[in-house]
C-alpha cells in the first residue's frame, strides 16, 4: 500500500517542478537595454537564471563591463555591448551583436528612459519634450521593430516595455516623463494583436517605488515617501528584483496566454486607466 502510494507521487507531476520547466527560458536570446543598473540588470539577472542567453547594454563602456563580470560570477550567459537607445546605429549594433554571438533574438526588455526634467509640465521646454520622447517611447518602438523580423525567423518570441506607475497617476514635477510612460502602455495594446500573429507576445510591467538611483530621490525623500506609503498596501520601496521577476515570467510559458497586458508592480499602488 505504502510502496503503491510512493510510487503514485513520483509519478505525479509536481506543481513546483512543472512550473519550473514552464518557467525556464533554457536556450532563448534575449536583449535587456539600460541593463547595466536598477531594474534593467535585475531583468539580465531574472532571464539569465532561467536558462537565457542575455545580452547587456548600456551608454557606457565600464558599465557594460561591470554588468558583464557581475552576471558572469553568476553562472550566466550574457555578453554585453554600449548603446545609447536614442541612437540608430547604437541600436543596429545592439542587435548585430546579439547575432552574431547567439544567431538570433527571442526577447526584447525595453528598459531605457531618461527624465532630463524636474518642474511644472508647462516649463517644460520643446527640447525636453522631444528628449524624453525620443528615448523614452521612439526608440522602444523603433527597437521593436528592428528586432522583431528576427523573431519571426525563430518562430515567436516576446517584448516587455518596462513603463511605471506614473503612467497611471501622472507624478507631480515628471509630467512629460508620466506621459511617456502613458504611451508604453498604450504601444503594448497596440502591437499586441499584431505580433500575435507571429506568435510573440506584447507586455508590459509599471513598477512603482523601486530602489534604483533613477528614484534616489523619491525614496531618500522621507516626505515624499510618506505620501506614497499611504497609497502603498505593502509599505516599502521596491527592489529591482522584483520586477525582473515579472519580467522574466511574462518572458515564460507561464504566461502564454498573456498579451496587452500591462502588470503593476506597485506594492498595492492603484492603477487604472
Ligand atoms: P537606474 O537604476 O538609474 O539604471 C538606469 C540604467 O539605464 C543604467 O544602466 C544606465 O546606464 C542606463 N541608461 C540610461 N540612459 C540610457 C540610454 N539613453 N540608453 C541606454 N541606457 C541608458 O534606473 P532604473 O530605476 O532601473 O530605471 C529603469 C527603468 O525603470 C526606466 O524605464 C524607468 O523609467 C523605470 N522605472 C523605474 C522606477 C523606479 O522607482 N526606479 C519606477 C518606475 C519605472 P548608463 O548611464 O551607462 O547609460
Amino acid at each position: 500500500m505504502l510502496k503503491v502510494t510512493f510510487r503514485n507521487l513520483w509519478n505525479t507531476p509536481v506543481s513546483g517542478l512543472r512550473s519550473m520547466s514552464q518557467s525556464s527560458l533554457a536556450g532563448k536570446v534575449a536583449i535587456v537595454t539600460a541593463s547595466t543598473a536598477g531594474i534593467g540588470l535585475a531583468a539580465a539577472k531574472a532571464l539569465g537564471k532561467r536558462g537565457a542567453h542575455v545580452v547587456v547594454s548600456s551608454r557606457r563602456q565600464a558599465g557594460v563591463e561591470k554588468a558583464v563580470a557581475l552576471l558572469q560570477s553568476q553562472n550566466i550567459q550574457v555578453t554585453g555591448t554600449t548603446c545609447n537607445v536614442g541612437n540608430e546605429g547604437d541600436r543596429e549594433r545592439l542587435l548585430q551583436t546579439t547575432l552574431d554571438q547567439y544567431g538570433g533574438v527571442d526577447i526584447l526588455v525595453s528598459n531605457a528612459a531618461v527624465n532630463p526634467f524636474f518642474g511644472n509640465l508647462m516649463d517644460t521646454t520643446e527640447e525636453v519634450w522631444d528628449k524624453i520622447m525620443s528615448v523614452n517611447v521612439k526608440a522602444a518602438f523603433l527597437l521593436t521593430k528592428l528586432v522583431v523580423p528576427h523573431m519571426v525567423k525563430r518562430g515567436g518570441g516576446n517584448v516587455v516595455f518596462v513603463s511605471s506607475v506614473a503612467a497611471y497617476q501622472p507624478m507631480q514635477g515628471l509630467g512629460a516623463y508620466s506621459v511617456s510612460k502613458t504611451a508604453l502602455v498604450s504601444l503594448t495594446r497596440a502591437l499586441a494583436p499584431e505580433l500575435a500573429q507571429s506568435n510573440i507576445r506584447v507586455n508590459c510591467v509599471a513598477p512603482g517605488i523601486i530602489k534604483t538611483h533613477f528614484s534616489a530621490p523619491l525614496w531618500q525623500n522621507d516626505d515624499i515617501m510618506d505620501t506614497f506609503k499611504n497609497q502603498m498596501c505593502i509599505k516599502r520601496v521596491g527592489e529591482a528584483d522584483e520586477i525582473g521577476g515579472t519580467v522574466a515570467f511574462l518572458c515564460s510559458d507561464e504566461a502564454s496566454y498573456i498579451t496587452g497586458e500591462t502588470v503593476a508592480v506597485t506594492g498595492g499602488i492603484g492603477c487604472r486607466l
